[in-house]
């Protein structure tokens, strides 16, 4: 038998894919894995067809297809007032996570520190561990999951290359604020630290409350790697297909694994985008859209034995279970869909210690008519 030196020796398959197959097979709603279940816009789905018809059939350009970088780039400067060059700080990716791996690729080196705030969306730790960097998790706890920038000050030594963001945050629906802006400024300050900023629910924001993204701010920006998503906010997260911008020197690097890691992304989806994007009703319309959804989700929940967790952002809503049971969450989420036939995500396996405060994650981005079957089974429970 040929032996494994395997890099990754603890990682199992990730949660979502375990938690969408199993509802699949006890045939649960699945509101585990983030995705909608309603379909992407006929108009989007028209644009991506005619620019296949159009013969955008071959190789896109290795940074994106330069209309879509121009749009990317208009919607930034419009949005956060910052300028991004098109040509040489703007890579369109196969969407968020694998922005996200090569950014770490490109400038983590073997013993590198990188923190990151956990609960952590899954791809960030095994991509450092590949780069050969270490894992410095600070954890977050319920209800607000705020960072204790004190204790971010104290994890950072000479060693530190990397600071990981997420904002709106999956799992927990938190924001950054102004504050936490702050506190990350003038703990980078003077130092070679880069930022690497998962954006990919920017759209996703509640309650007239601003997106506090890397690109606002002149002193994160030029030390950032953005990442954002069309997935997410064009219902279509089965397409792939995001993007990074970051100043040109850190892009040269980004692209330097980039060009060797998926080379390009489809060429019709990238100018089915670009058209798309133009109409800017289909992006800032969007926390009308989710605000239904969640408060239609909360509202629901509130006649069930759940107790609701705050959601600023993103398309998710997490919950306490403390009144239902005592079990570990993971254990629960299998019981919740094997028994009462709905998928969740248990909010454990986003740390790298398991850390159980019986919590879990639902998705709303669903039918009004998937959420309501799903309030009746929880109802239950
Ligand atoms: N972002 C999605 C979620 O949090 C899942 C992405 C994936 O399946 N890799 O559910």
């Amino acid at each position: 038998m040929i032996s494994v030196n395997s890099k990754l020796p603890g990682a199992g398959t990730t949660i979502f894919t375990v938690m969408s197959a199993l509802a699949a097979e006890v045939g649960a709603i699945n509101l585990s894995q983030g995705f909608p279940d309603y379909e992407t816009s006929p108009e989007l789905i028209e644009l991506v067809n005619q620019s296949m018809k159009n013969g955008f059939n071959q190789y896109a350009p290795m940074a994106g297809y330069m209309p879509l970088r121009e749009e990317i780039s208009k919607k930034t400067e419009k949005l956060y007032g910052a300028y991004y060059n098109p040509d040489t700080e703007i890579t369109i990716t196969a969407g968020g996570t694998q922005a996200i791996y090569t950014a770490i690729t490109a400038v983590i080196n073997p013993n590198d520190e990188v923190i990151i705030f956990e609960p952590a969306f899954d791809c960030y730790a095994p991509a450092i561990k590949i780069a050969g960097g270490v894992v410095k998790a600070l954890e977050l706890e319920p209800p607000d999951y705020h960072i204790r920038w004190d204790l971010v000050k104290k994890l950072v030594n000479n060693r530190t290359r990397m600071i990981i963001l997420n904002t709106p945050h999956n799992p927990t629906a938190t924001i950054l604020q102004k504050e936490d802006i702050d506190a990350l400024s003038a703990i980078v300050k003077n130092r070679d630290i880069f930022i690497l900023s998962d954006e990919v629910y920017e759209h996703l924001i509640y309650d007239g409350q601003t997106h506090h993204g890397m690109a606002r701010y002149p002193e994160l920006r030029e030390r950032s790697f953005v990442v954002a998503s069309f997935g997410k906010p064009f219902h279509a997260t089965g397409w792939k297909v995001g993007y990074c911008m970051a100043p040109a020197p850190l892009m040269s690097e980004f692209r330097k694994v980039h060009q060797f890691l998926v080379f390009c992304v489809s060429s019709a989806v990238q100018a089915g985008i670009a058209e798309y994007l133009k109409n800017e009703r289909h992006y800032l319309d969007l926390p009308e859209f989710f605000t239904e959804k969640r408060d239609y989700f909360r509202n629901g929940l509130e006649s069930t034995r759940f107790e609701l967790l705050p959601c600023a952002g993103t398309y998710f809503q997490s919950v306490r279970y403390n009144r239902i049971t005592d079990e570990k969450d993971s254990d629960f989420a299998l019981r919740l869909t094997k028994e009462f036939g709905v998928a969740v995500i248990p909010v454990s396996v986003f740390y790298s210690k398991a850390t159980d405060h019986h919590v879990l994650r639902f998705c709303f981005a669903k039918k009004q008519q998937t959420l309501d079957n799903a309030i009746e089974r929880l109802i239950k429970v």
